[in-house]
């Protein structure tokens, strides 16, 4: 750090995202990508907007609005597009400071990192033994509270009335529901937003839609709370979604057929690679997400990280005591996932 850097800033320990090596070819199992490209119609739409660079994006994301709203069905005045969902979730967190926020022990590593950032009040909430959320804790935190459902990185879905639960506990309060992984298996809460003025769900298109590099994001919510949120964008980067990206959204939004089959495929790759890894002798969480936790008696989560590593398969390995023995492998091909079966299938018979 430099002597000029911010005092405020000196407890900030900035977000560690998921290694994207460029000195080699991995099969990449470290960031919950999708394998499969985006449609033909979302790379056709993003060249034939290229010309038009020279001008801004369009500050009231009108199109993406009505995309998005018609898909989910909702109206327009209660969406707002962000620079991946990951903006939203500053956003929120600036909006609504006062009152703090409540979640897990084990999430989304950004949440503390947006509140610290944003000088905002956290608390983590340990997750069961089992790894499930503990709902009555939610229920009676005063905090706004933020559930990743399903959460990452254990790949466990809530049923929507246990977050309809938490939602209605506290009307004075909001609830954040982060749906990054929602389209391979989950339920979505959107359907509760009519009803709970609280409620805020957020979604993303770099998983289910193949977007992650385009940077696209959004929240669902009350008209009330998406003006607070606009309020924040509109003094943070009005552009906040480029043009390219703008256009890409809606064409995903477009061919949700393309992008629901390949949703289908991912978790019945994900079913095949949890069966065969228990079958060696794996505990894997059930996941709902297009990853797997997992963790093994017989070598620790460390070391099966390195040696995947070295053998070309990349996988997320995190150092918190609590879950550091353990490993979470995004389902990618069926391809990617056979040479990561058959290399760990290998280090065990290494280390026996
Ligand atoms: C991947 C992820 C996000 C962020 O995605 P963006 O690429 O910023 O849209 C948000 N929440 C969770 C739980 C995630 O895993």
């Amino acid at each position: 750090m430099s002597k000029f850097f911010s005092e405020r800033f000196s407890s900030l320990t900035p977000y560690i995202p998921g290694e994207q090596p460029r000195e080699r070819k991995y099969i990449k199992l470290n960031t919950n990508e999708s394998p499969f490209p985006p449609s033909t119609a979302v790379i056709e739409a993003i060249a034939n907007e290229a010309e038009f660079l020279n001008l801004y994006s369009d500050p009231t994301l009108k199109e993406l609005r009505e995309a998005l709203a018609a898909t989910y069905g909702v109206e327009p005045g209660n969406v707002i597009a962000t620079n991946g969902s990951d903006e939203a979730l500053n956003f929120i967190t600036m909006a609504y400071a006062d009152k703090g926020f409540a979640f897990p022990d084990i999430t989304y590593g950004f949440y503390p990192v947006f509140c610290t950032l944003n000088r905002v009040n956290y608390r983590e909430i340990p997750l069961k033994e089992d790894f499930s959320v503990d709902i009555e804790a939610f229920v009676n935190a005063p905090e706004n509270v933020i559930i990743a459902n399903p959460n990452a990185p254990t790949g466990i879905n809530l049923p929507l009335t246990e977050i309809e639960r938490i939602v209605s506990a506290n009307p004075e309060r909001v609830a954040v529901i982060d749906e990054a992984y929602v389209d391979f298996g989950g339920e979505s809460a959107v359907k509760l937003i009519e009803k709970y003025p609280n409620l805020i769900v957020v979604g993303t298109f770099s998983k289910s839609r193949s977007l992650a590099g385009g940077r696209l994001g959004f929240a669902i919510a009350a008209k009330e709370l998406i003006s607070d949120l606009d309020a924040i964008r509109f003094s943070t980067n009005p552009y906040n979604v480029n043009r390219l990206t703008l256009k890409a959204g809606a064409a995903a939004l477009a061919d949700a057929e393309y992008y629901k089959n390949n949703a289908a495929v991912i978790a019945a790759n994900r079913e095949y690679t949890a069966e065969k890894l228990k079958y060696m002798g794996f505990e894997v969480l059930p996941s709902k997400a297009n990853f797997l936790f997992i963790r093994s008696d017989k070598i620790a989560g460390g070391e099966l990280y390195r040696r995947l590593k070295e053998r070309g398969v990349l996988v997320r390995h995190f150092t918190k005591p609590r879950i550091a023995d353990y490993n979470r492998v995004t389902i990618g091909s069926k391809a990617e996932m056979e040479a990561f079966l058959t290399e760990t299938e290998e280090i065990l018979n290494e280390i026996r």
